[in-house]
């Protein structure tokens, strides 16, 4: 009998302490460090495709996995899973019309050939004043053949814009695209028309970093519960008020942020039956990359649950101390969150953006399709977020204890799947497209 109350109370004991020492092992002062350094101007917006930013930026996860004490994925030595990709990248552009020299900040080249060389052979097309801009050049970069694209000078602001996306190093995934694409800031007419470009494909590697907490128990050890956000961000845009560089504050060094800070309690906690995942992923934002060679690193049978963390830097919808979790339909993994988090100040909603497809727009999807319950935990405004990609993405235009509690209620609601008493029911992958 005394055992057995001595037992319970130890329980309840514990069970107090990790939810008062929560407070403390996932502070403000650890949050901001980490989104700071990941938000800084010296990384350039963490463009996967550019060489320098992600690199700091992977560089930097990697010593908070090893200071931590996460241990690598089985059979790798490092933190980081590499796979190749091949990119295309501008050496020499030289556009006239009619005589004129066109300056490069007026011009946007899309174009996956190593060479272009125009001489009035390609089509002339406008984008005349009264028109959609984006809607427009979007269609004339789709198809295959070669344009010369005039875009009258009142769409200055969305043609910078579009030159941060476009204007860039390329990736070459995917069928070949045989047509190049010339846009022209300025120009209205065309008689006549010269077009030079060279371009250099190289091979390069892209990174995600995957740390792990091998679980206690060894009947549970097989089975992974994965902790997730991506990394890279967008890059460079057009000059916005002197400003170029998207860092990406909330988007996600927010969600990167939360894995490290996850971890580093997971770790402290020594108390996970099943073996937990700390993945940050790389080329999100172009498409996914990264959680797509991840998810084929492992039987996504074994993964239990996947907590993508996608933009916790806000305020949500529902007020403070409240996040929403995005395919809350598909699976009770939602419903295991809330229950965890009875008795305390903040809630968990379904996502309240349908029309905006986000169970489709983050890093869980490619789970989700094979039938892992792998969801997006979020908080952001994304109907209204006027920093949603843009140059304001920044650590100032962040809510840090709003992220600091929204991360301890990841930790607490996540317990029960962690210790391996709750295990969320499967999606349905035939209905996940
Ligand atoms: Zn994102």
């Amino acid at each position: 009998m005394k055992k057995i109350n001595l037992l319970v109370v130890g329980l309840f004991v514990s069970g107090a302490l990790s939810a008062q020492n929560i407070n403390k092992l996932i502070h403000e002062t650890n949050v901001t460090r980490l989104i700071r350094t990941l938000s800084a101007d010296s990384l350039g917006g963490r463009s996967s495709l550019l060489p320098g930013g992600i690199d700091k930026a992977a560089a930097f996860i990697e010593a908070e996995f090893l200071k931590i004490g996460l241990d690598p994925p089985p059979g790798a030595t490092s933190f980081r899973q590499e796979f190749p990709k091949e990119r295309i990248r501008r050496t020499g552009t030289t556009v006239t019309v009619d005589g004129e020299v066109i300056p490069a900040e007026n011009l946007i080249v899309v174009s996956n050939q190593e060479k272009v060389d125009w001489n009035n052979n390609a089509s002339v097309r406008e984008i005349t004043k009264e028109k959609n801009f984006m809607r427009l050049a979007f269609g004339m970069m789709e198809d295959s053949t070669d344009k010369l694209v005039l875009v009258d000078a009142s769409h200055e602001p969305l043609f910078r814009r579009a030159q941060g996306y476009y204007n860039r190093i390329r990736l070459l995934d995917g069928p070949p695209k045989t047509g190049s694409v010339v846009f022209v800031l300025g120009k209205t007419a065309a008689t006549s028309y010269q077009v030079q470009i060279a371009q250099e494909r190289e091979r390069f590697m892209m990174t995600n970093l995957v740390g792990m907490l091998p679980g206690k128990s060894p009947a549970r050890r097989k089975e992974l519960v994965v902790f997730s956000g991506h990394y890279d961000h967008i890059g460079i845009l057009g000059q916005v008020s002197g400003d170029s560089i998207a860092n990406g504050a909330d988007d996600d060094a927010s969600g990167t942020t939360a894995v490290i800070e996850l971890a580093r309690y997971f770790k402290k906690l020594k108390s996970n039956s099943r073996t937990l995942v700390f993945a940050a992923f790389t080329a999100e934002e172009i498409g996914g990359y990264g959680s797509r060679h991840f998810s084929q690193q492992l039987n996504p049978d074994s993964v239990v649950a996947m907590f993508n963390i996608e933009m916790i830097g806000k305020v949500s919808k529902f007020g403070k101390d409240a996040a929403f979790i995005t395919g809350y339909e598909r699976s009770d993994f939602g419903k295991i969150l809330q229950k965890n988090l009875k008795g305390t100040a903040f809630t968990f909603h379904p996502d309240p953006y349908p029309d905006q497809n986000l169970f489709y727009r983050s890093d869980n999807a490619t789970l989700a399709r094979l039938g892992v319950p792998a969801h997006t935990i979020s908080t952001d405004q994304i109907d209204i977020d006027k920093f949603y990609h843009t140059v304001d993405d920044e650590l100032e235009t962040l809510d840090i204890s709003n992220i600091t509690r929204t991360i301890q209620a990841i930790a607490l609601s996540a317990r029960g799947i962690v210790a391996g008493r709750e295990t969320p029911t499967r999606i349905d992958k035939t209905k996940v497209r």
